[in-house]
């Protein structure tokens, strides 16, 4: 089983990736955005306690992110996870090596997704996503066909994140390069971390994901 963390600042396409993977390739994605938005949809106490800060783009503590990463991993059979917006400090970094070490568990490859920061902002600021099935629209560069309905599914809940707004998006930069990108040294210094070129089409970026995962 193949164990990866797929690493870049908000933006860079983790995601989408991500999603191709669990398609072509049945791994189990591990967004702990997503687990903190579904905790403050479905209003859990946590989910109260964190929805601010996220709302304005800042990191929530690690221990909240380690405790979702760990019930998750726990409750998990199988494998070949994607670690999607997990570890985001160097402290989650430990607290994932440990845990994967003691379920007898490798992490296999750390892939870092690189993009301009110019792109970043434009891709963010005019997304928005299904409901029902995740898909990712852009309003410039990936409208739907029908407006206000889902390509993919038919679904019409279309959804805006909160955090997808000037402000917020410039504090989830800052909070990335100050507190995220540290990994980048970690996993090169360990010998896990492998580029890619995440300026290129979707479509190109899933071929090189798929390049690096064969080779090994
Ligand atoms: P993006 O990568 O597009 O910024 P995510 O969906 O991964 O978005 O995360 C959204 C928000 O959730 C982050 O800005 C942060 O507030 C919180 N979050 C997600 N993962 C973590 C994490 N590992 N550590 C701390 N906060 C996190
Ligand atoms: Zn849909």
């Amino acid at each position: 089983m193949t164990n990866i963390i797929l690493l870049g600042p908000p933006g860079a396409g983790k995601g989408t990736q991500a999603k191709r993977l669990v398609d072509d390739r049945q791994m189990v994605q591990l967004s702990t955005g997503d687990m903190l938005r579904e905790a403050k949809t479905s209003g859990t106490e946590m989910g109260k306690r964190v929805a601010d800060v996220m709302a304005r783009g800042e990191l929530v503590t690690d221990d909240i992110v380690i405790g979702l990463i760990e019930e998750k991993l726990n409750g998990a059979s199988g494998g070949g996870f994607i670690f999607d917006g997990f570890p985001r400090t160097l402290k989650q970094a430990d607290a994932l090596g440990e845990l994967l070490a003691r379920k007898g568990k490798t992490l296999d490859a750390v892939i870092e997704i690189q993009v301009d920061d110019a792109a970043l902002v434009a891709r963010i600021s005019g997304r928005f996503t299904c409901r029902t099935c995740g898909e990712v629209y852009h309003d410039e560069t990936k409208p739907t066909k029908a407006s206000g309905v889902c390509d993919h599914c038919g679904g019409t809940e279309l959804n805006r994140r909160a955090d997808d707004n000037a402000d917020a998006l410039r504090t989830r930069l800052v909070e990335y390069y100050k507190k995220t990108s540290p990994l980048i040294g970690y996993y090169y210094a360990k010998g896990q971390l492998h580029g890619v070129d995440g300026m290129a089409e979707p479509d190109q970026v899933a071929t090189a994901v798929a390049k690096l995962l064969d080779k090994r």
